[in-house]
């Protein structure tokens, strides 16, 4: 047994927490007394491990191997064709390894992933990523989707791959119905994923609708089809581009639709704020879905990762205090209810929609915890410290350190003001 003492949470308040074994067994002042291990926080920030409930760990880090493309979401699809057609099983489990280890140590342990899953790479990249995550097992847990990137019905063949990848053990099945080339296919495509995640009795989480074009509507069939099969709160859908773009009572239909069915809404801004939007002039949209209603009408909305330096976005390191930062801009998120909605959608609400019941800062919850040099959360956005350390089962998992030094010719004359760093050192320090 051994106890945080002294620590911010996110709400404010000041705690101690415990910890036994795997779990939290006790959140409250004072609970440290007499525990024989314990280690004082300061009043820093203690925050559940972050959650990516939206990633691609098989694409990740080929950016570099890719020729240039115009940046469109086509673009990136088809410049990946040739790397994807030449991934090993081991090429992708040391990237996914790679990006898994980063994230832990900027703060997240739990990780859903979309695999590609097409006739161009088979079932290597789902090898390659449950390779990784095997691996992985002592600093995280990693979830993997059967993504037919391609299309089902444009790919011949991604079907059965779809079929043996789920029998391989791939934990929810993705789609991409916009991906087809016409709205017979698209209603096909979300027909088919339904068919197989009841076949084996898997949650769903597809990418919906990724573009501007506000006609392309198969989030309503995806909606449509959850409540005709009873599936409620067991699809997440995930961009929902061109929501944005469709009319407004249309808009507020599907929503209701959404919420009925208890789907969650990742909505991917970060990628989205680059990917979407290249043909507009002038007034260029934000690509991204609509955040602030979907929140308001009581939709589940996270924010994922989604890309890490691969064909769709440049960028990436699996922070997902950054996505929370990046993502608080594209959604005008600034009020503290509007920040608290942001810690949310990285914590809570990817736990929700992947169905954890042991999630969270309370007693019975796994220990997956991290401790950051900050009082409060919205000085952890602004001023995105990397996590002093992070626990996974109630395990040590990740240690960071900063040292940075200001050489002055002369010490200041006025008194040192609390500034961006959260203890103010003195200079003989
Ligand atoms: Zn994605």
């Amino acid at each position: 047994m051994w106890a945080l003492q002294g620590v911010r949470l996110a709400n404010g308040d000041l705690a101690d927490i415990v910890v036994e074994g795997d779990r939290i067994v006790e959140v409250r002042r004072g609970a440290a007394a007499g525990v024989p291990e314990v280690l004082t926080c300061s009043e820093k920030l203690v925050l559940p491990a972050f959650i990516d409930g939206h990633v691609h760990l098989d694409k990740a880090l080929i950016r570099d191997e890719l020729s240039e493309h115009d940046g469109t979401l086509r673009g990136a699809i088809d410049a990946i064709h040739e790397r994807k057609r030449r991934y090993t099983s081991d090429d992708v489990r040391a990237r996914a390894r790679s990006v898994i280890e980063e994230s832990v140590r900027l703060g997240t342990t739990r990780l859903r992933s979309h695999v590609d899953v097409d006739t161009i790479g088979g079932l290597v990249p789902l090898e390659g990523v449950m390779a990784a995550a095997a691996d992985s097992a002592d600093i995280a847990e990693v979830c993997t989707i059967a993504f037919p990137q391609e299309g089902l019905l444009r790919d011949p063949g991604a079907y059965d791959l779809m079929v043996a990848a789920l029998e391989a053990g791939a934990d929810v099945v993705g789609g991409m119905p916009h991906w087809e080339h016409d709205e017979a296919s698209q209603r096909e495509h979300v027909r088919l994923c339904f068919g197989l995640a009841e076949r084996f009795g898997r949650d769903l989480d597809m990418h919906v609708d990724e573009t501007d074009d506000g006609g392309v509507r198969t989030l309503e069939m995806v909606a449509d089809e959850a409540l005709r099969r009873g599936y409620i709160g067991r699809v997440c859908a995930g961009h929902v581009c061109s929501l944005a773009a469709a009319d407004q009572q249309y808009a507020d239909g599907v929503i209701d639709k959404c919420l009925r069915a208890e789907i969650t809404i990742a909505a991917n801004a970060v990628t989205n704020l680059v990917l979407q939007g290249r043909q507009d002039r002038g007034l260029i949209r934000r690509g991204t879905t609509r955040i602030g209603e979907l929140r308001a009408a009581g939709v589940n909305v996270l924010f994922g990762q989604d890309c890490v330096k691969d064909g769709f976005y440049p960028f990436g390191r699996g922070s997902m205090l950054e996505v929370a930062m990046i993502s608080a801009h594209a959604a005008h998120l600034t009020t503290n209810a509007d920040l608290d909605f942001a810690l949310r959608a990285v914590t809570e609400a990817p736990a929700q929609t992947m169905r954890l019941s042991d999630y969270g800062l309370r007693p019975g919850a796994r220990a997956d915890l991290q401790l950051l040099p900050v009082p409060t959360w919205s000085e952890a956005l602004r001023l995105q410290p990397l996590p002093e350390k992070v626990w996974f089962r109630g395990r040590l998992v990740a240690e960071n350190s900063v040292h940075s030094t200001i050489h002055r010719l002369r010490p200041p004359s006025a008194s040192p003001v609390r500034g961006p760093v959260w203890e103010s050192r003195g200079p003989e320090e």
